[in-house]
């Protein structure tokens, strides 16, 4: 039995011990996943393999075109068998709240609860909470668990990891680019890591779909607060108009944050049903607090929410907490 301390930090020894103590495994990755939740996941979850631990891939949403070469991505499910022992520990990698897995897991006793993660606002959902937010991504915390259980790192996990921080670093571009996560990098490539194809697949080899739809969204650019403040917008009709889908959005709010003079980037996705928002910042506006203050939540410079009512009232929303936060 985990004993519940509010507020603590778990240490790596105390998640060690507790990985080594379980049996069975439920690596949990969020809603719209990214290269960071499932990169995460898999990795630990196929370093506990190699200790004979049976382990299952939890994802309410499939796995993304981009996705898919990361090894063990196949075995990723919405569905968990009828026979998980009650005492399955749960891993919930790259979530600041438990509500980002989604609405379709079984209910879980907090005892069973392990929230590995590196974003700031975390609420310690966890009955053990590994929340380092000075890492780039969740798997380089993942990678301290892999230290302390001993693991030798081969090249799947490898990939794995190096697939992480290539996702959370916007490929060894953004600020949390530490020369740790440098150091690292080169020690997962030695171990086997296939950098090449990672960024083929999540980088490179773009749909003619998604760059159509960039056009859209580049043509369709607005500027406010003087020039600091970039945003644009994607619904139905223009996914449609470009053959394009959801996935197609990733990363694109980047592309807005990288015109000359603009502070603030949002990126604002009203399709299937849903009003999604995308924050980045350059580093002056603490985008998770303007994020979190709607519902969201994210880091200093990338943060996201949904959003409930129209799009209209969405970008007035966002603008206001934006300004709150000194835009
Ligand atoms: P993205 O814009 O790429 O979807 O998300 C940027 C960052 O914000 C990621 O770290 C992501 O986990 C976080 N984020 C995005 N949407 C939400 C949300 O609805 N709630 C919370 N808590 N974090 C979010
Ligand atoms: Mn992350």
């Amino acid at each position: 039995m985990i004993q519940e301390r509010p507020g603590h930090i778990a240490t790596t020894e105390e998640v060690v011990a507790e990985l080594r103590r379980r049996k069975s495994f439920v690596m949990v990755s969020h809603v719209k996943p990214d290269g960071d939740t499932l990169g995460a996941g898999l990795a630990l979850g196929l370093a506990l393999e190699k200790l004979g631990k049976r382990v299952l891939y939890f994802q309410q949403d499939p796995v993304p075109r981009t996705l898919r070469f990361l090894p063990g991505a196949q075995r990723v499910s919405r569905d968990l068998p009828a026979d998980l022992p009650p005492d399955a520990l749960f891993v919930f990698c790259d979530m600041s709240d438990s509500a980002r897995a989604g609405g379709f897991l079984p209910p879980i006793v907090r005892e069973n609860v392990l929230d590995v993660d590196h974003h700031l606002g975390n609420t310690l959902f966890g009955a053990l909470n590994y929340v380092l937010p000075t890492e780039c991504s969740t798997g380089t915390c993942v990678m301290h668990l892999l230290r302390g259980l001993g693991i030798e790192i081969d090249a799947e996990i490898a990939t794995c990891v190096l697939t992480t921080i290539m996702t959370d670093t916007g490929g060894l571009m953004h600020s949390n680019t530490s020369p740790d996560a440098l150091e690292l990098a080169a020690e997962l490539m030695r171990a086997g890591a296939d950098k090449e194809r990672i960024t083929r697949e999540i980088f490179g080899n773009k749909r003619i779909a998604a760059t159509r739809l960039l056009g859209s969204v580049i043509n369709a650019m607005q500027f406010g607060r003087d020039g600091r403040y970039c945003w644009s917008c994607v619904d139905d009709a223009t996914l449609a108009a470009c053959g394009a889908d959801g996935e197609d959005t990733e990363d694109m709010v980047n592309v807005l944050l990288g015109q000359e003079g603009i502070e603030v980037a949002a990126l604002f996705k009203a399709y299937a049903g849903e009003l999604r928002v995308s924050l980045r910042s350059v580093g002056r506006v603490n985008v998770q607090k303007a994020a979190a203050s709607l519902g969201g939540g994210g880091h200093f410079r990338a943060a996201g929410l949904d959003f409930q009512g129209t799009l209209d009232q969405a970008i007035a929303a966002v603008d206001a907490a934006l300004v709150q936060q000194g835009l």
